[in-house]
């Protein structure tokens, strides 16, 4: 064992003797230092367990000295003997006060000396077992703490490999330091290739810019959290949508080393988002796009011509033509298939730039945009148009549909989307009164026109409830005998304000709003009234007929054979006192329902006329077959007869033809004398016209009875 080290410091080295002397029984390693310098930088050489200092001392003095020794860490436990002549109180303390552990008085004691060195000593020795248990023991602790630290990476690092989510690290230039196998899993990427930059490879290149933004302000602004939806490329480039996030790492001093986080896959998730979006847009029936995104379509197209002149556009709006007669007749599916099929055929016009929506049950709007001039969107109309006239094979049935267009271009005037498609609507409306399967455009007083078209419909609404309207009643007369046999009904409106209002401007609107039923059903209520009323006043003018006009509608109500019914009743009159006119283009459509209906008519006795005859598109081979009364000729061929011309040759092939059918007839419209010779002399039986009166109201017709009575 080393033998205990003293340190004597003295500037005396006789001083040093004499301590020498006084110890002297090597027990002791002595060593000598004459000035504190000395003896600080022996310290390490001498590694002293007691130091014997001189306080007088040239220099730094002894307090000073033992102050220094014990401000250095790994000398301050060494125990430090002042060795002093002082002996007042104050110098003791101030020694004391310098961190000394002891002190003896000069002249030395040998025994005393010896006494205080070895309690000094023991003190060490004490302290120096107190140090390297310590020292064991935190040797002890720090190799469980890093054992604990390394199971606990292993734990982690086994847990990054079995997680459902990718994990990276990256360091702050954006260099990937770490991937975990998920991570490999999800972007299809190894970590070798998703080392230093490399990941970024991986990134959908339109989501690359976006990503390294987010990554660059996070950096420089220090965000704590960032969280990001990106689409990866993939393994076999199927597009993978992952939301990553991560979390700003920092070293011990605060500063930002780089980013932790992780990496999900979402998808599923958004291509459940992206078909959401899609079905939120378009028809589920054709695919088209929808009356949602029609208008934010055109909301942008309204935009960009607002701040590009050169910009031009159109809106066209299209209507089948008899698409519902296709639908109730055929069926739904049938015209679901229908409606699939012009879908394309409409797409096959188009730019893949312009928009088709299909926005209603035959509705669809088209949008053109970047058009060179007027001339090119009628281009577009005229081929669409064109196409239609073409018949289409649907499940072995050949149809023929029409369509009908409302054009309107774009202009700076309009702010919002609904008013262009209104304003496409109300040409659309003009095509189909035009003929249908034609197109109009749209111009500024269309809409004058529609605003006072819907003010009439909505006044009509009220005319029920006021009873504003009106019969007047024109006679139907024998042309041989030259004798009264009946009226035609025809209603007029006597409108509040603008007084007599004649059918042809509100009879179609009636029609298209379905409240044609309900007047149609007041004027045979009132026409039967009317008549009974006059066959008890006028009983010798009797038997006399009256004349009533069904529109197609009320064809198809399931209640016009019990309604008409229910007024002869009602008034007494015989089925045989009512003709119900009905026109040649209400045959068209479902003739034999039609048929089986006027023979029902037929068994009450109701005779039926055929009005505007020559007009429409009566089939011959169903004409034999309609259970017909009479023929009205049309007033039209009438009004062009001119001895042997070609209305005059119409006129007398319908004549002969009623008579092979067996059905009489009535010329419509006979202004003059003239045209009255030339009808009798083709054996033409009835007629009316202004030749004899015009329609009038009931009490005019009813002076002409008593003139004749
Ligand atoms: P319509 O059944 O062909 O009626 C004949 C039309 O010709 C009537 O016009 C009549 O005033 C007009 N007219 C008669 N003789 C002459 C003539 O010599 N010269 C000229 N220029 N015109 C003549 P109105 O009353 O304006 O009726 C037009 C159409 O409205 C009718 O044509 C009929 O289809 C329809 N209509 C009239 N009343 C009713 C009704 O109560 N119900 C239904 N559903 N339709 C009706
Ligand atoms: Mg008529
Ligand atoms: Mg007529």
């Amino acid at each position: 064992m080393a033998l205990p080290s003293i340190l004597v410091v003295d500037d005396e080295p006789h001083n040093f003797d004499v301590i020498e002397a006084l110890l002297f029984d090597k027990s002791y390693n002595l060593n000598y230092a004459s000035n504190g310098a000395e003896a600080i930088q022996s310290l390490e050489l001498i590694q002293p367990d007691v130091i014997l200092l001189d306080v007088m001392m040239p220099g730094i003095n002894g307090i000073e000295i033992c102050r220094q020794i014990k401000a250095i860490e790994k000398w301050r436990m060494v125990p430090i003997i002042i060795v002093t002549a002082l002996n007042r109180k104050e110098d003791l303390a101030q020694c004391f006060e310098a961190g000394a552990d002891d002190f003896i008085s000069k002249p030395i004691n040998k025994i005393e000396l010896r006494a205080r060195v070895n309690s000094m000593l023991r003190i060490k020795q004490h302290y120096d077992l107190l140090q390297s248990s310590l020292e064991r023991q935190a040797a002890l602790e720090k190799e469980k703490v890093e054992a604990s630290l390394k199971e606990s990476e292993n734990r982690y690092a086994s847990l990054a490999s079995v997680v459902p989510v990718g994990i990276f690290r990256l360091d702050l230039d954006g260099h990937c330091l770490y991937v975990n196998d998920h991570w490999s899993y999800i972007t299809g990427m190894s970590a070798d290739e998703s080392e230093g930059l490399g990941w970024l490879n991986g990134i959908h290149p339109e989501d690359r810019l976006t990503v390294a933004r987010q990554w660059y302000d996070a950096t420089k602004i220090g965000t704590v959290l960032l969280s990001l939806e990106c689409r990866f490329l993939g393994s076999k480039d199927n597009t993978i949508w992952v939301i990553g996030q991560s979390v700003l790492e920092r070293n011990e001093h605060g500063q930002m080393t780089g980013f932790v986080g992780t990496i999900t896959d979402i998808t599923e998730r958004k291509e459940a988002q992206k078909n959401l979006l899609y079905n939120s847009l378009h028809d589920p029936l054709t695919s088209l796009a929808n009356r949602t995104l029609l208008i934010k379509t055109l909301e942008v197209a309204i935009a960009k011509a607002s701040v590009s002149e050169s910009y031009q556009y159109a809106v066209l709006f299209l209507d089948l033509d008899r698409f519902k007669v296709i639908n109730d007749s055929l069926g739904h599916l049938f015209g679901d298939q229908l409606l699939q099929n012009v879908a394309q055929k409409l797409q096959s016009h188009l730019k893949p730039t312009d928009l088709i929506a299909r926005i209603g049950g035959d509705e669809f709007v088209i949008l053109l945009e970047d058009i060179a001039g007027d001339e090119d969107v009628l281009q577009v109309v005229q081929k669409i148009l064109h196409q239609f006239q073409t018949s289409t094979v649907i499940n072995g049935h050949e149809v023929f549909i029409t369509t009908s267009i409302g054009l309107v271009f774009g202009n700076s005037h309009y702010k919002k989307a609904n008013d262009l498609i209104r304003d496409a609507d109300i040409a659309l409306y003009r095509a189909k009164s035009a003929g249908k399967a034609t197109y109009r455009l749209f111009d500024a007083r269309m809409h004058t026109q529609a605003v006072n078209r819907l003010n009439l419909e909505t006044q009509l609404r009220k005319a029920f409830e006021r009873d504003e309207f009106v019969l007047h009643y024109q006679p139907i007369m024998d042309i041989f005998k030259k004798q009264l046999v009946g009226f035609e009904a025809l209603v007029r409106w006597q409108h509040p304000t603008r007084g007599l209002i004649l059918p042809s401007e509100f009879i179609p609107i009636t029609e298209e709003t379905g409240m044609i039923l309900r007047l149609d059903d007041w004027v045979i209520n009132e026409s039967c009234r009317q008549l009974s009323d006059w066959r008890n006043r006028f009983p010798n003018h009797f038997p006399l007929k009256i004349s009533v006009n069904l529109s197609v509608q009320d064809l198809r109500a399931a209640n016009l054979v019990s309604s008409i019914e229910s007024s002869l009743s009602k008034t007494g009159l015989s089925g045989d006192c009512i003709t119900l006119e009905i026109t040649e283009s209400m045959l068209i459509d479902n003739i034999h329902k039609t048929i089986d209906l006027l023979n029902q008519l037929r068994e009450k006795n109701i005779h039926i006329s055929i009005d505007d005859f020559g007009t429409g598109y009566s089939s011959l081979k169903y004409l034999h077959l309609l259970p017909a009364d009479y023929l009205k000729i049309d007033r039209s061929f009438v009004s062009r007869m001119a001895e042997e011309n070609r209305d005059y040759q119409v006129v007398n092939t319908i004549i002969n033809l009623s008579n092979q059918l067996g059905v009489a007839v009535i010329a419509e419209g006979i202004e003059t004398n003239q045209q009255l010779k030339w009808l009798e002399k083709l054996g033409c039986e009835f007629g009316q016209g202004y030749f004899f009166s015009k329609p009038l109201p009931a009490s005019e017709i009813e002076q002409l009875l008593f003139q004749f009575n």
